[in-house]
């Protein structure tokens, strides 16, 4: 493939496998990484300016990509720079979550703790609003149960944000302009790229904060398959209300069924995991007999959660 695109650092065929959490996928035609928003904002207008297709990674956590890649350019986000003013957070769009919650508890600023061991940049974050059901965790402290009282999402501390639009303009906008639902962010349904978010977080004594993110990564550890251990993109399918992705797949007796080198996780049955040298190939056809067994055996349609991106 030729281009038009003028980019510094611009590289050409990398294979995406290394920048998931997947491990999985072919190369990307051109593939740049950017370290600031301004470096950010000139890739993605340079892409639309050449009409080179374009996606923007952020931590690659909730996506798959194809063994045949991406056939344009995959922009890296490494746009990370972190301030804190009195109680609030502003963060360029590939800073981690993890660096934010360290961040600010270095603060004593509570709120993005719920989140620990989630693998998210900001951009990420807002794309999917970031959710987690959170321990209770006092009650934990004093009984060992490990039980949750609600889901948080992370559109619960979102003050604002600096976004580019579709016109290739920088605006300012506030937390209702990004509609957020379950899963779900106005990013799915238009092209803006976010450039930098701000956040709003509570004092609450460090012990405290600690304590809350012993007692997440305590639940996410003993029912969930973790990084890098067993490589996955979290939850493949959609949550099913009152019902669970996961049970479904259970009741349909898949748990541990393997295509290749993927398998639906023993340990949670939404999670497909790569035990090693695994193709999206076999994933994708994980996908496809889950969504047929568990159709065949309780009646329900599973929809994926994630992003299946590159050439099919
Ligand atoms: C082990 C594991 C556990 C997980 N647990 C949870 C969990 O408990 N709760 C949960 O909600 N999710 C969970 N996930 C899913 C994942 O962590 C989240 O969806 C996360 O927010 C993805 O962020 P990312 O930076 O990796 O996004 P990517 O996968 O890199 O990108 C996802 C989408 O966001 C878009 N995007 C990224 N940055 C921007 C930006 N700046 N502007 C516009 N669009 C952008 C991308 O183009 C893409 O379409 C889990 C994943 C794993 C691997």
């Amino acid at each position: 493939m030729t281009t038009a695109l003028h980019l510094p650092r611009l590289q050409r065929n990398v294979p995406l496998a290394p920048y998931t959490t997947y491990q999985i996928g072919g190369p990307a035609d051109f593939f740049v990484e950017v370290r600031d928003q301004h470096e950010l904002a000139a890739a993605v207008r340079a892409a639309r300016a050449a009409k080179v297709p374009y996606f923007l990674l952020g931590t690659g956590a909730n996506i798959l990509v194809t063994d045949k890649g991406f056939r344009g350019l995959v922009i890296r986000n490494r746009a990370d720079h972190a301030t804190v003013h009195g109680h609030q957070l502003t963060a360029e769009s590939g800073a981690t979550i993890a660096q934010l919650i360290d961040l600010s508890a270095s603060y004593g600023l509570s709120g993005l703790e719920h989140y620990v061991l989630i693998p998210s940049s900001v951009g990420g974050a807002m794309w999917q609003n970031l959710h987690f059901a959170s321990v209770d965790a006092p009650h934990w402290q004093a009984t060992q149960e490990l039980r949750s009282e609600r889901t948080l999402y992370i559109a619960e501390n979102v003050v604002g944000a600096r976004i580019l639009d579709e016109q290739g303009k920088i605006r300012t906008v506030d937390r209702d302009f990004f509609a957020f639902d379950y899963d779900y962010s106005i990013l799915h349904d238009r092209p803006l790229i976010v450039l930098e978010v701000t956040f709003k977080l509570s004092p609450k004594p460090k012990a405290a904060i600690e304590l809350q993110m012993q007692a997440n990564a305590t639940w996410r550890r003993s029912k969930q398959p973790q990084l890098p251990e067993f490589p996955s993109c979290g939850s493949v399918f959609k949550k099913i209300e009152g019902v669970g992705a996961g049970r479904l797949i259970d009741q349909a007796e898949l748990k541990g069924h393997r295509l290749g080198g993927a398998q639906i996780s023993p340990k949670h049955a939404n999670y497909i995991v790569n035990l090693g040298g695994a193709t999206a190939a076999d994933v994708l056809g994980l996908i496809e007999l889950v969504q047929r067994e568990v159709k065949a055996r309780t009646g329900y349609e599973l929809h994926t959660e994630i992003g299946i991106i590159g050439e099919r």
